[in-house]
């Protein structure tokens, strides 16, 4: 070895990223890991993150995975704060569809979704549900287009804010159904579904990881699902699609990624990501995503580059659609 190898051996082996952490390091001892959710706990993005959090946790060597809900302006504070972390792996995100629709939906966001994220790999894909509380006198789709039509102007929808998926499964159901209903927006769908269930709000649509357990319990009323294809979900495979219903083209499906601050070092991308792909695979989680109506990925979509590629193609297949419904948001 010559004199100048020598002396920069050492060096490299004490180089650490420009914030401190060394791979070799990752996940540090007594630190825990944070998947930040955009929306409330308890909803549909929460239960996801919690059940991930669970299963990410041993393959990262068993430190803790804890979940911080930075809810908000549908789901851009939660997105936004992580964009802002400090890119050392303690701190992820994990979001939705909002990924891709935000950017059409809402004009102004603080962040760029495609230049501010390290993509570690997407988690999973989830249909959504039109339901409505308990006691609105429409046990079917057709009766519901009645409803509807007998109290146009008095409808209130409710969402988890404007970007948020709810927003755009409701935007595009007035669309299609030339209606204009009162939106009426929460932090996330978890206290949605308590007005919901309440009566104070009529309608939503939501995740099925939101839905599954309160339409088995008879607490909404359940009216059809977003998907192409009807669901083999035992509490959902009797509802029928909106296709199926006259809503032509109506197919709204969300998907869940895992995302990192820009700049987070490569190789600690790779732990997160072999973590994730550990997760994917645990039968306890797939089982729980199962029995909520979501399907956990399983194909190369949990790799960071497809992931990326994923998102890409999902903003440029929503942006034509929201922007010729106009149903975007200021
Ligand atoms: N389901 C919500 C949405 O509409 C998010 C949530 O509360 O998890 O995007």
């Amino acid at each position: 070895m010559n004199k100048f190898c020598k002396s920069i051996a050492p060096l490299a082996l004490l180089a650490t990223t420009a914030f401190g952490v060394q791979a070799a390091d990752f996940p540090v001892k007594d630190r825990v890991i944070t998947i930040v959710v955009p929306f409330t706990a308890g909803g549909p993005t929460d239960r996801v993150a919690r059940d991930l959090a669970e299963a990410m946790r041993k393959p990262l060597g068993g430190v803790s995975v804890v979940v911080d809900n930075a809810a908000g302006a549908g789901g851009s504070i939660g997105a936004n704060k992580v964009a802002k972390s400090n890119p050392d792996g303690h701190t992820l995100l994990l979001h939705h569809i909002g990924m891709a629709t935000m950017p059409a939906l809402v004009r102004n966001i603080p962040f760029k979704v495609e230049s501010d994220f390290e993509y570690l790999g997407m988690v999973n894909d989830v249909p959504m549900t039109l339901i409505s509380r308990p006691t609105l006198a429409a046990n079917n789709f057709a009766e519901l287009r009645t409803w509807l039509e007998a109290n146009k102007g008095k409808v209130n929808l409710a969402n988890a804010g404007v970007g948020a998926a709810s927003h755009l499964c409701g935007l595009l159901l007035q669309n299609a159904l030339k209606m204009d209903m009162t939106t009426v927006p929460y932090k996330g769908t978890a206290p949605a579904m308590t007005d919901l269930i309440g009566g104070q709000v009529d309608l939503m649509c939501d995740q099925t990881t939101n839905t599954t357990g309160q339409i088995e319990a008879k607490k909404v009323k359940a009216y059809a699902v977003t998907t192409q294809k009807r669901l083999n979900t035992p509490a959902l495979k009797d509802l029928p699609t909106l296709q199926e219903l006259g809503l032509k083209d109506f197919q709204v499906t969300i998907f869940h990624g895992l995302y990192a601050p820009k700049g987070t070092p490569p190789d600690v991308q790779k732990k997160l990501n072999d973590a994730l792909k550990v997760a994917l695979k645990d039968p306890d989680f797939i089982k729980k995503q199962e029995g909520l109506g979501a399907v956990v990925v399983s194909d190369k979509r949990m790799e960071p580059a497809e992931h990326k590629k994923f998102v890409a193609a999902e903003i440029a297949k929503w942006s034509p659609i929201i922007k010729a419904a106009g149903v975007y948001a200021d």
